[in-house]
């Protein structure tokens, strides 16, 4: 059975989309068979596959108003083993539409659990909210992955991150788990980015990934032609460091079961 694992942490900007688009496409390349889901209205995942967000005939909006079937909204990428849920900015009016039905926080988990065995992970790609995207992600989700950008501020917000976890914890979804932090956007020349790897393993102990993500402009320029960096430029540090946290990713489930 797949597992399901939410990107995400509410600050926007660390690397989220980044990191969702990468993982995903260099696991898709070493086999495994990956759905992504883009819940975020900017549709950043979905353009990040070279998918225009404006001509879909369905999004994950579609579902979630349990209008459309999800296996209707899933959509071959150009590479193989990835898939797609498409967003787009029908979403944005979505929080408000969910706000007024009954079990508002369960219409995601309740359409993929059709699907879930069709993959071996399905990935979603949070919005940078709290909002009842982001809570219907969690808790539709076996795990979370949180992305840290290391900058300033890199744990600003990670106290309500960490609540926002806990609450749905204990009402809604008690065996979501994290699976690991990942550090983006490292760059060795600062102390500052050496700063913030120190206080995020001190804070998050056993759970920081020790591959790290460095700023590299690969990955910058990557989404703008829509294709991931493995295929944009496999030998870049950017394409390197996310093959080796699918790697890690992998090992540490495979540990675990
Ligand atoms: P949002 O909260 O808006 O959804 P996000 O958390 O998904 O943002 P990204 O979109 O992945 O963040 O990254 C923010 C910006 O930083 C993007 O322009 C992206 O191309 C760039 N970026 C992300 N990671 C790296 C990296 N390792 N090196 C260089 N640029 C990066
Ligand atoms: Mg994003």
């Amino acid at each position: 059975m797949g597992k399901v694992v939410a990107i995400f942490n509410q600050k926007g900007g660390v690397g989220k989309t980044t990191t969702n688009v990468n993982l995903s496409a260099c696991l898709a390349k070493i086999g495994k068979k990956i759905l992504v889901i883009d819940i975020d209205p900017q549709g950043n995942t979905t353009s990040g596959f070279g998918i225009d967000k404006n001509t879909v005939e369905y999004s994950i909006y579609d579902t979630l108003m349990g209008e459309i079937n999800i296996k209707d909204t899933i959509i071959e990428t150009a590479y193989r083993n990835l898939f797609l849920i498409p967003s787009n900015v029908d979403l944005a009016g979505s929080e408000i539409e969910l706000t007024t039905r009954e079990k508002r926080e369960l219409a995601l988990k309740s359409s993929i659990s059709n699907i879930i065995e069709d993959y071996d992970f399905i990935f979603i790609d949070c919005p940078p909210s709290l909002g009842l995207l982001t809570i219907n992600s969690l808790v539709a989700s076996d795990s979370v992955l949180i992305p840290i950008q290391c900058e300033y501020y890199a744990l600003e917000g990670v106290s309500s991150l960490m609540n926002t976890i806990k609450m749905v914890k204990k009402g809604l979804n008690s065996n979501l788990e994290i699976e690991g932090v990942v550090l983006s956007m490292f760059d060795g020349r600062t102390n500052l980015s050496i700063q913030v790897v120190d206080e995020v393993k001190k804070y998050f102990r056993g759970s920081v990934y020790t591959t790290i993500i460095p700023r590299n402009v690969r990955l910058a320029e990557a989404p703008s032609y829509g294709i991931p960096v493995i295929e944009y430029d496999p030998k870049s540090k950017g394409a390197k460091a996310y093959m080796e946290l699918a790697e890690e990713f992998i090992e540490y489930i495979e540990d675990v079961i």
